[in-house]
């Protein structure tokens, strides 16, 4: 099991530590001080318009995770089931209704204030529309503003598709936001903060795309999630987001020169043994664990899927300043959950042989259908297309009864070794280095 030690942290880690206080400070504080508070979800987001707008945004998938980490949303669960709940139901509804039962303490203690606005952009998942709709009913006359997202059934973005959704954000999300928060849209001011928002994602992209080197200067997964953070969340479009991921990339600069590997919870990976490619969201209730078992076996993650369910940045989308309407339609109905097969197929193909990776892992989430159907199908083609050795591992996002460690390092050992005979047998066939 891992080590209870302090986890070493990074000077960026630290700021973003501070970033995500003072927003759970600010919604503590929010009735308070008059601020309208929205909730939403995290893959296509309205962040940089919420904002626009003086709004604080709300994500609860963020509050499951971290309840997750904080070893709460067992217990959450529980008390969603009690409440009629199925078993079947995805672990961040259940983890996020029992936390308001529980009184919406947030991850610093502070109470999460009432939403004014629930704003359902939702992408690729049906269960954002399930969910809202108990938040409907847990919070009666809140105003619900729905962007319908286009699934990318055919592989591409259409013009229609896109006039459709601005068609949705000038009519009825703007008109709402309006009313809730009492200002006029300004926009201007939206795009002005989408010159930080592509500041960001520039930097973002250079940093996901140095695990490229060889040894990787970064863990594309579990250090990966970190990463994502600020600009998935409510730091699109602020300075302070700009901020962070320059730091960022300054250490990643500065680990690529001196040749260094990721920053672990436990220091620096010496031995690079393995590089894999990861499909599907992380374990978050055993965070910690879950990650030793691979860096103490020497891999490193190069790419995932997950880092990508609020904007496949690496494929070159940025938002517009000049056209924000509809660079945040092309962003919501862009990221990863909103992707048909086919492309999330071609994107983890292009991953594995981009990132020279040896190995391609799959975590498959109990709770997540919109990540899970069709991953069977993935690990084949992926086999056959790149002929690495795929492997399969299950577990889940917050619900700890689906979290075996013993069987995750059981099967995770077998894999490494498979790993380690096809680098013995590539290397006297001369295959490799
Ligand atoms: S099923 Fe998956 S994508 Fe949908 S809400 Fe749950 S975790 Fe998110």
């Amino acid at each position: 099991m891992a080590d209870p030690k302090e986890a070493i942290k990074e000077k960026s880690m630290n700021l973003q530590k501070d970033m995500l206080a003072k927003q759970f400070h600010d919604l503590g504080k929010a009735k308070e001080l008059g601020k309208k508070v929205v909730y939403t979800f995290v893959p296509g987001n309205l962040t940089e318009l919420i904002l626009s707008f003086d709004m604080l945004p709300v994500y609860p998938e963020i509050n499951a995770l971290q309840s997750g980490m904080r070893k709460k949303s067992g217990s959450y669960i529980k008390d969603a089931e009690k409440m009629g709940y199925s078993e079947d139901v995805c672990t961040y509804v259940k983890c996020d209704i029992g936390m308001m039962l529980n009184g919406n303490i947030g991850p610093t203690g502070e109470k999460l204030p009432s939403p004014d606005l629930l704003l359902l952009s939702y992408t690729g998942c049906f269960t954002f529309l399930k969910w809202f709709e108990n938040l409907e009913r847990l919070y009666p006359g809140v105003p619900v503003a729905m962007l319908h997202t286009p699934y990318q059934e055919d592989g591409k973005i259409t013009q229609d598709q896109i006039d459709y959704m601005v068609k949705q954000l000038k009519e009825d999300v703007i008109p709402k936001m309006e009313k809730v928060s009492g200002k006029k849209y300004d926009q201007t001011r939206l795009s002005k903060m989408m010159e930080n928002s592509v500041k960001a994602e520039d930097l973002l992209v250079k940093v996901l795309e140095s695990a490229k080197n060889v040894p990787s200067p970064i863990d594309a997964y579990f250090a990966g999630v970190y990463y994502i953070g600020p600009i998935f969340t409510a730091f699109r479009g602020t300075e302070a987001a700009v901020e962070y991921y320059t730091e960022l990339w300054n250490e990643v600069q500065e680990r690529m020169r001196l040749g260094l590997g990721p920053v672990t919870p436990e220091g620096e990976i010496k031995e690079q043994k393995f590089r894999l490619v990861v499909e599907g969201p992380p374990n978050w209730t055993n965070f910690r664990e879950f990650w030793k078992i691979f860096y103490d076996m020497g891999a490193v993650i190069v790419a995932s899927s997950y880092t990508k369910v609020g904007g496949v940045y690496d494929l070159g989308f940025r938002h517009d300043p000049k056209e924000p309407l509809e660079s945040l339609s092309k962003y919501c109905m862009g990221v990863y959950t909103n992707m048909n097969l086919p492309q999330r197929v071609g994107l983890l193909e292009k991953y594995v042989k981009e990132y020279k990776a040896d190995g391609f892992l799959i975590n498959s989430i109990k709770s997540c259908n919109s990540f899970s159907a069709g991953q069977l199908m993935i690990m084949r083609e992926i086999e056959q297309r790149t002929g690495v050795p795929v492997g399969f591992i299950e577990s889940d996002l917050v619900d700890p009864r689906y979290f075996s460690y013993a069987n995750i390092k059981n099967r995770l050992e077998s894999y490494f070794q498979m790993l380690g005979q096809r680098k013995i047998i590539l290397k006297q066939e001369g295959v490799l280095a």
